[in-house]
């Protein structure tokens, strides 16, 4: 335990210059690493930990072990040898034997060290064997001044914290200034409510945070971070709920909703019987659009569930109720499809539905804006074209996001404010593990689409190698003969949208005059006017290509039920939600479907993303092995997905903990709705912070 000297009227908020031993120059570079105040610095936590508590005789230390001795240092050098390189050379007698450690090129050492001359010092380091005998180079080392205690040490003679650094701070430094505001760990508030400790079995946040940095025992550093890791989702989660009851509290529109009559519509539109999936989130949805406060709701299904046609049973419901809606979508591609599909399902009934993408003549535009804004058009379908500035609606009552993940919480929010409240539906196809989910859209209810339409057979996928395309393009031409179609996905090029285009250029060339002369390849990519991606889009769609050759502008949400096989080149290359995507644009009908990976693979990264393709077509595996591999900060992005960064805590291996909190959490909430009873007077202050820190407040 440390003992108090004085707290010199710190707080937590005290920059972290005026601290004991920092300074402004010191200051400047931990900002580096986001430490500005004694806060940001006691959460500056270990990366690892090493046990240097047991000194080693000399005599037996072994060569490639990591030790910790101490001796008395007897000579000390500067040694020059080639390339104007300088040794700094001392040796450490323990009486059981000498061993000598070397500096490299800090010649300024030798002063140091000759100071401390036949008096007793630590090192701690690897032991190599050297032609002279045995040695430590670079060690790390402690003076052990007259009549000290060894206790006091801090990176020698103990389990010692080592923390990430940034240039201009060494390890023993950052080590010290730790320790120093270590000394004020009792200012950290427990936030925590004594009954949620007792329950989840957490120490107080004093003891979590003394003995995350200096534990006095191996074991005592799981507990300290788990209670860090806990307070922290424990927050979150709080912020999420108390986020959750504004929203109910919010006046929305709440719609007349007669189901039987929606569903004898409904019946009569689409062309097919709904999956009992379908037809559960479908009452879900509608019974949210009868609240009195506005819907908020992700819908999440696999490639291929069928998300489309609820999205259009919800805007049924809005639009019977003689509100307006809007549907978003990330692509123009994806935008003109749906465009295409509802204004399809609708027609019979009336329904006009606009297209607004900027593909459109200035004309079209002026002409879709008008009829939205004067009521006449019921349903407007578009991409980040619907959120300008430009387009009003006049009676929104239904904002609908499809493919989610591929907008920022900003913009979420920018299709809801077209509106007075109205109802809001997200619509994801990246299968989330659950534990995310509460993350990024714990303020909104879920419903999950966990059936695929009748008589879908899984896609079969095989990896094949690039020696093995010719075979590959014969088992295409079978399928093209029995009357499917083909998608050909080019490689992923790094170096610049040109090469990737010219790429694309090259593969449809060579398949159309070389491999199938007598079938017909059209060609897609990004670099297109939107008119002549349209136009090849319909032709694909018409059946009019056998073999569409694209870049990935096809990975979401495109839909032509007729393709059966995707051949993705360089697969490798491509990380596994985006492969499982361009697999989903295959298997939307009851013919077996094919994917083709064709990858040489030279990462174990790579092989195991082929591995994990051709084991499985769940997504939720999928995303659960994505988010091992690659984390979740790189697969959601930061800020603007809405993605909290945690200080301390790891989606991946904490997963279990966030379920824990949120039980609490939620317990909490129950009994004391905004926290406003006086003994949780400073969580409620911590959540505001928090929240205002993950910006959580944006959605609605
Ligand atoms: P998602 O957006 O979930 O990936 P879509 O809404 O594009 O999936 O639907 C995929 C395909 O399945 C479409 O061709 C759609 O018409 C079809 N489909 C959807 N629901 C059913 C159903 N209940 N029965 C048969 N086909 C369906
Ligand atoms: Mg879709």
């Amino acid at each position: 335990m440390y003992t108090m000297t004085g707290t010199r009227g710190y707080t937590l908020e005290t920059e972290v210059q005026y601290l004991k031993g920092v300074g402004p120059k010191l200051a400047q570079v931990l900002s580096k690493l986001n430490i500005y105040t004694l806060g940001d610095l006691l959460f500056h936590l270990p990366r690892r930990y090493e046990d240097r508590r047991h000194f080693r005789k000399i005599a037996h230390a072994r060569p490639g072990e990591a030790v910790t001795v101490a001796g008395k240092l007897v000579t000390v050098d500067n040694v020059k040898v080639r390339n104007n390189m300088t040794l700094t050379k001392a040796y450490l007698d323990d009486g059981s034997g000498v061993l000598e450690l070397v500096w490299y090129n800090q010649p300024y050492m030798k002063d140091t060290l000759s100071k401390l001359r036949n008096s007793v010092i630590v090192a701690y380091g690897v032991v190599k064997e050297s032609p002279y005998g045995l040695q430590m180079e670079t060690p790390e080392w402690e003076d052990l001044p007259d009549g000290a205690d060894p206790d006091s040490l801090l990176s020698v003679n103990r389990i010692v914290p080592i923390y990430p650094l940034t240039e201009g701070i060494r390890q023993k430094r950052m080590r010290q200034i730790l320790y120093n505001a270590v000394q004020y760990a009792h200012l950290a508030p427990e936030i925590l409510p004594r009954s949620v400790r007792e329950r989840v079995d957490l120490p107080p946040i004093q003891q979590a945070l003394q003995q995350i940095h200096f534990p006095d025992e191996e074991n005592q550093i799981e507990p300290a971070r788990r209670r860090l890791v806990f307070e922290e989702f424990f927050l979150m989660q709080l912020g999420v709920g108390m986020q959750r009851r504004q929203n109910q509290q919010e006046r929305g529109i709440a719609m007349r909703i007669d189901e039987q009559r929606l569903n004898a519509q409904l019946q009569q539109l689409v062309p097919f019987e709904l999956t009992n999936a379908q037809k559960r989130v479908i009452r879900e949805i509608w019974s949210d659009m009868a609240q009195p406060h506005p819907m908020n709701r992700l819908l999440q299904g696999d490639v291929g569930s069928g998300k489309t046609i609820v999205a259009a049973a919800a805007i049924l419901a809005a639009v019977d109720n003689q509100y307006q809606a809007a549907m978003m979508a990330p692509t123009e591609i994806l935008a003109e499809q749906h465009y295409i599909n509802l204004h399809r399902l609708f027609q019979p009934l009336g329904i006009s539905v606009e297209l607004l993408v900027g593909r459109l003549s200035n004309k079209q535009r002026q002409q879709a804006r008008e009829r939205v804004a004067s009521g006449r058009g019921m349903v407007a379908v578009g991409t980040h074209a619907l959120i300008q500035e430009e387009v009003n609606f006049a009676r929104l009552g239904l904002a609908i996001v499809d493919e989610q993940h591929r907008f920022g919480v900003l913009q979420r929010a920018a299709l809801r404010d077209k509106g007075l409240m109205p109802h809001l539906l997200v619509m994801s196809a990246t299968p989330i593990p659950r534990t995310l989910t509460m993350t990024l859209y714990g303020e909104l209810d879920v419903s999950i689409l966990d059936e695929m339409p009748p008589g879908r057979k899984p896609v079969k996928t095989h990896w094949k190698t690039p020696e093995e395309r010719l075979k590959v393009y014969a088992g295409v031409r079978k399928l093209i003969e029995e009357g499917r179609q083909a998608y050909v996905i080019c490689p992923l090029i790094d170096e610049s949208d040109k090469l990737q285009v010219r790429a694309a250029e090259e593969m449809a060339e060579h398949l159309q005059k070389d491999v199938f002369p007598d079938l017909r390849v059209g060609l897609l990519h990004g670099r297109m006017k939107p008119a002549e991606k349209e136009a090849v889009m319909e032709q694909f769609r018409a059946g009019e290509l056998d073999i569409l050759v694209s870049t990935t502008v096809i990975e979401v949400g495109v839909d032509v039920p007729n393709a059966a096989v995707i051949v993705i080149e360089d697969a490798d290359r491509f990380g596994l939600a985006q492969l499982h995507q361009l697999r989903g644009r295959v298997g939307r009908s009851e013919h077996q479907s094919f994917c083709i990976l064709i990858a040489n693979p030279k990462s174990e990264d790579g092989q195991r993303r082929m591995e994990i393709m051709a084991r499985t077509t769940n997504g939720f595996l999928i995303a659960e092995e994505d988010l091992k591999i690659r984390g979740p900060g790189e697969i959601f992005g930061t800020k603007q997905s809405g993605m909290p960064s945690f200080r301390v805590a790891d989606l991946v291996k904490d997963m279990g903990l966030l379920e824990v909190a949120r039980q609490e959490a939620f317990r909490v909430l129950e009994q004391d709705p905004d926290l406003s009873k006086p003994e949780h007077a400073a969580l409620r202050d911590a959540v505001s912070r928090f929240r205002h820190r993950f910006a959580l407040a944006t959605v609605s």
